[in-house]
């Protein structure tokens, strides 16, 4: 099944709770703008080379498009548009004033040097300039990009349309970036998976919680659950992964990955086990924090957790979630699991349109607000309509987007 194909079914099945009329349907589900542009740079070894970048605006009935740019060799329009319509959600579930959006390229950024990397964004923004912007559609990192491509971006936009940090975020601290915006979509995870376990009555030191990835999600994930006293037996990266029934050391982890360019290959205090094995692990607790589409109809069987929080985008295929669903799991969905990155994000868009500087504190304090409250909201509408997580979530969010877009007017 194609990403927008699957995207669409989770929206479908939440529309017809909600009996949203075809016409409404077709007017949310429809992106507003795609564009596809040329990205030539010259390479370091002096050839010039040709890539394409997207960027899908699909939903601005809230405010302004936002979501972030993917430097991934699996992007096409069609991950593109799903991420984006995902991101029009995922604002609305946790209630802020954006729409939604997404962009990226074809690459593998590891095969570019940086001065490489810094040309294609530099070339994509001359491309997009025009289309996006602080009041428009605000980009961020995603998979394969960070804080440096988004000082880089924030350069490039400033050429044409001058000083203007609220353009994108996700920048260096240094740079009118927020402290603990990097940290916030893998808090984020923690925090909701500590309310879930919270409400379903688990305590953190009996409960066995297996990470599949081991990138800025997470690890910081990791990291939160760790130090909440939860069991992390299993983690994984894409060199393979790593298991200790007893648990694994979190903070030697996290040193070990620091110490080896974000790598855990070698990592020798644990077993190590495949990626596929993580995801049928015995555990209580699983979080695909990787690459969308991991469990399909064919693994949804072999997973065991009881509990599986969606840290990445899309990564449980609709027929995979009707077998998990079946068996009883109860799955956070990735729009409201993940919403913590985009959360931060609208601080730092704040504190850039107000020209005062957050601290961490505050960063934490009102993450920590945002997502209980919209966990709440989902949870009691779950238990009220007596619907999974995900189709409450989406029910939570395509209600706001609706409701905008009639109060906005049509005509
Ligand atoms: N890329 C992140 C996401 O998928 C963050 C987007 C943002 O901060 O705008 O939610």
């Amino acid at each position: 099944m194609k990403a927008f194909d699957s995207t669409q079914l989770y929206f479908n099945r939440a529309a017809d709770q909600i009996d949203l009329t075809e016409s409404m349907r077709c007017l949310l589900l429809v992106p507003k703008r795609e564009v596809q542009v040329q990205v030539a740079i010259e390479r370091d070894d002096g050839e010039v080379a040709t890539y394409i970048g997207y960027r899908v605006q699909h939903d601005d009935a809230r405010g302004p498009m936002k979501g972030g740019l993917r430097f991934h060799p699996d992007v096409d329009m069609d991950e593109i548009r799903s991420l984006a319509a995902l991101m029009t959600w995922k604002t609305a579930v946790v209630d802020l004033p954006y729409g939604g959006a997404k962009g990226g390229m074809a690459i593998d950024p590891k095969q570019f040097s940086r001065r490489e990397l810094e040309l294609l964004t530099r070339r994509f923004v001359d491309g997009i300039h025009d289309l996006v912007g602080p009041d428009v559609d605000i980009p961020a990192p995603d998979m394969g990009t960070n804080a440096d491509v988004m000082a880089w971006f924030m350069n490039q936009y400033a050429k044409y349309h001058g000083f203007s940090p609220a353009c994108v975020t996700g920048k260096p601290v240094e740079l009118f970036g927020l402290p603990g915006r990097e940290e916030a979509t893998g808090r984020g995870v923690g925090i909701l998976t500590y309310k879930l376990l919270g409400r379903i009555g688990r305590k953190p030191g009996d409960t066995r919680v297996a990470i599949q990835g081991f990138g800025n999600v997470g690890s910081h994930t990791a990291k939160f659950l760790g130090e909440a006293g939860y069991r992390l037996v299993a983690v994984s990266d894409a060199s393979g992964g790593f298991y200790r029934a007893d648990g694994l050391n979190v903070p030697a982890l996290l040193r070990y990955a620091l110490d080896h360019n974000g790598s855990l290959t070698g990592f020798a205090e644990a077993d190590a086990i495949s990626n596929a094995e993580l995801l049928a692990l015995d555990v209580d607790v699983l979080i695909p924090a990787a690459l969308g589409g991991v469990i399909t109809a064919q693994n949804a069987k072999a997973v065991r957790a009881g509990i599986i929080v969606e840290a990445a985008n899309a990564p449980i295929y609709p027929d995979a979630d009707d077998v998990l669903q079946e068996r009883g799991a109860i799955i956070l969905p990735d729009i409201l699991a993940n919403a913590g990155g985009v959360t931060a994000s609208y601080f730092e868009w704040v504190q850039n349109r107000q020209h005062y500087r957050w601290d961490l504190n505050r960063v934490r304090q009102e993450l920590d607000r945002v997502l209980t409250n919209s966990f709440e909201s989902v949870w009691e509408l779950a238990a009220t309509r007596n619907i999974s997580l995900r189709a409450a979530a989406y029910v939570l969010g395509i209600g706001r987007v609706r409701r905008a877009t009639e109060l906005a007017g049509v005509c």
